[in-house]
């Protein structure tokens, strides 16, 4: 048996050329972690002119950001009204406008650093099997639908036609959404941080097989 992990079978970004550190360095800023989050943080980082260099335990990618399913999610699986009773009306509207913009810009980004992650802009499906899930779902629709998100219920026929199956009942659709491949992704800002500017330093071989 062989753990290999399938995002990185056959992908076209190639892996970042990096180092690993041997010795000592000076930075105005170390971001600990090659994970999207320590990455994005980098490329921003050094896109606005501050020195930065990413320090990696593993591989790049080695944690949850090369393994993950590859959904380009718009908000929270919580209804955004719940978000708004967790945290106030100002910070929780913010946290939905920010969230819900969110695979625009993963989207840009791909774009402008011409990242080979085989994005789709197609929307996702968040499907309901059964009556309390279909509740939840139209009740998910109206509260994005009131703050102008373009989500559409889709039920009968036309829910078949797209899930394959009958089990489903009924599908929201968010049109804001999309899929990539993690790993591809992952390398690719490890990749355009490094153009920016930034440091990034694996350790290959003492994490997670990549
Ligand atoms: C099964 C699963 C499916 C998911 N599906 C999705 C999805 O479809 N869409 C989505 O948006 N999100 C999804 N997620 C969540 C997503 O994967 C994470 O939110 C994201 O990967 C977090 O990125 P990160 O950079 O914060 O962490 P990580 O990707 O885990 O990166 C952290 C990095 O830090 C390194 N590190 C840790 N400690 C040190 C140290 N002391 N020194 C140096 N390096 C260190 C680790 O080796 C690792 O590489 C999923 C998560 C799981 C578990």
């Amino acid at each position: 048996m062989q753990e290999q992990c399938l995002w990185t079978q056959g992908a076209q970004e190639p892996a970042p050329v990096t180092e690993t550190l041997d010795g000592a360095l000076r930075t105005r800023v170390c971001v600990v972690g090659g994970g999207i989050t320590g990455l994005s943080t980098a490329l921003h980082l050094s896109a606005s002119g501050t020195e930065v260099c990413v320090l990696e335990a593993g591989d790049i990618p080695t944690g949850g950001s090369g393994r993950n399913v590859g959904l380009v999610n718009a908000g929270l699986w919580v209804p955004p009204d719940d978000i708004v009773k967790a945290l106030g009306e100002a910070d929780g509207e913010r946290a939905n406008r920010v969230l819900g913009g969110a695979p625009a810009k993963v989207f840009a980004l791909i774009e402008r650093h011409g990242i080979q992650c085989h994005p789709t802009r197609t929307g996702t499906l968040h499907l309901g099997h059964n009556a309390k899930g279909c509740e939840e779902l139209a009740r998910r629709r109206d509260q994005l639908v009131a703050r102008g998100a373009p989500v559409e219920l889709i039920e009968g026929e036309a829910c078949e036609r797209l899930t394959g199956t009958r089990r489903i009942r009924a599908a929201l659709c968010d049109r804001r959404a999309g899929t990539l491949n993690p790993a591809e992704y992952t390398r690719g800002l490890a990749r355009a941080a490094q153009t920016q500017g930034a440091a990034v330093h694996p350790q290959p071989g003492d994490g997670h097989p990549a």
